[in-house]
């Protein structure tokens, strides 16, 4: 198999693009240990294979996290395609990469003021799923190059940093008054539940950037709407929910609290 080859293969599994660049070769994180950083545990894996795939918000208001939902539908697409690979004689291994520390080195994409990565023609409304694969004769993959120049569009913007209701992004992101950085725990801290307007989450910085202009909202399926309605989470019926956007993150009655904060919210209006 070779690079047009997995392409196909994963856009028939609902991916929108597939970037080949070289496996990561970064200094280790000890706060982030769950990403490979480099290739010290597979050195048979020589192309970073990122997996690209495009969500839509849903409108204004909604409360129901548009990129959580895509990002545990490109989970499981990547499992599944993985699986795939591995019955053709593809070695691989599906894992987490530093995608941003990539895109700085391999510029296949533009990093944002708000510390997301946007993609040429599809903004920051995407997902990535990755693999590492090893080249053989067999499966000669290959990294390939991308030039993608920074517009400069954020040094002039700002609109992000306007919206932001946390006050993170300065010139950059400051991560730990972004809400993002608390979402993976089991309790977010106070002022994220004063704040936080959608489950899981934060979208208000994409919902601004006009890289994301193109990317117009969509209402959410019957099925996810009922599945997040208000009172049926804040009843304790959070199982479909959790199974829309993940089990991991989503333990501890976490749905459940966000929906009873939600609606006595919404009760002070
Ligand atoms: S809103 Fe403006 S400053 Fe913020 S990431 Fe988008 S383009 Fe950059
Ligand atoms: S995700 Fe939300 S809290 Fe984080 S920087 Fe963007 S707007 Fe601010």
């Amino acid at each position: 198999m070779n690079n047009a080859e997995l392409e196909k293969i994963a856009y028939e599994a609902g991916f929108c693009r597939v970037l080949f660049i070289p496996a990561p070769d970064f200094a280790p994180h000890d706060d982030e240990p769950h990403i490979v950083w480099n290739t010290a545990e597979y050195p048979w894996a020589a192309v970073s294979c990122l997996l690209v795939w495009r969500y839509s918000p849903y409108p204004e208001g909604c409360r129901i996290p548009a990129y959580y939902i895509a990002s545990n539908a490109s989970y499981h697409a990547s499992v599944a395609l993985a699986k795939r690979l591995e019955s053709e004689g593809v070695r691989l291994k599906r894992c987490e990469v530093p995608i941003k520390a990539l895109c700085a080195k391999y510029r296949f994409g533009t990093l944002c003021r708000n510390s997301l990565v946007a993609l040429p023609g599809l903004g920051t409304r995407v997902v990535f799923q990755a693999l590492l694969l090893e080249s053989s004769p067999e499966n000669p993959f290959k990294a390939e190059e991308h030039f993608e120049q920074d517009d400069g569009l954020c040094a002039s913007c700002g609109a992000c940093a306007a919206a932001c209701p946390a006050h993170a992004i300065g010139d950059s992101l400051d991560v730990k008054k972004c809400m993002r950085y608390y979402m993976d725990g089991a309790d977010y801290p106070d002022w994220v539940y004063r704040i936080q307007r959608t489950h899981m989450g934060c979208e208000v910085c994409q919902a601004v950037c006009p890289r994301n202009a193109h990317v117009l909202p969509v209402e959410p399926p019957e099925d996810i709407a009922g599945a997040f309605e208000l009172g049926r989470l804040a009843s304790g019926d959070a199982k479909q929910a959790r199974l829309l956007v993940g089990k991991n993150f989503t333990g501890h009655g976490k749905l459940s609290r966000e929906a009873v904060n939600f609606l006595q919210r919404d009760g002070e209006k």
